[in-house]
């Protein structure tokens, strides 16, 4: 019985040194790639959620009606003061800095 149990342990101890050689040898790569997969959807995950809100905060900042006062620089974007309108061209206005 005792030789049976030391063969057992033998054959247990011979099949994980194979298993441990074999995902050392040949799938500890492939488990790197799949955990660097899974770090870069984790990744894109976060970077997902803040950069699609901050899109919805431009496209609500650009739906607000400008006041009479105002005007939306066509090279820049940014709603200014009519102070500092330098340049109408083609129906397009352009601010101080952006016509300098
Ligand atoms: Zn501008």
């Amino acid at each position: 019985m005792a030789t049976d149990y030391d063969e057992v342990r033998s054959d247990v101890r011979e099949s994980q040194d194979r298993s441990l050689e074999a995902l050392q040898s040949a799938n500890a790569p492939d488990a790197r790639s799949v955990v660097s997969e899974l770090d870069e959807s984790d990744a894109l995950d976060d970077a997902m959620t803040p950069g699609g809100e901050i899109v919805a905060e431009e496209l609500i900042v650009q739906v607000i009606p400008q006041a009479a006062d105002e005007f939306t620089c066509y090279s820049c974007f940014l709603v200014r003061h009519r102070s500092q309108l330098a340049r109408e061209k083609d129906g397009h206005s352009y601010c101080i800095e952006c016509a300098g």
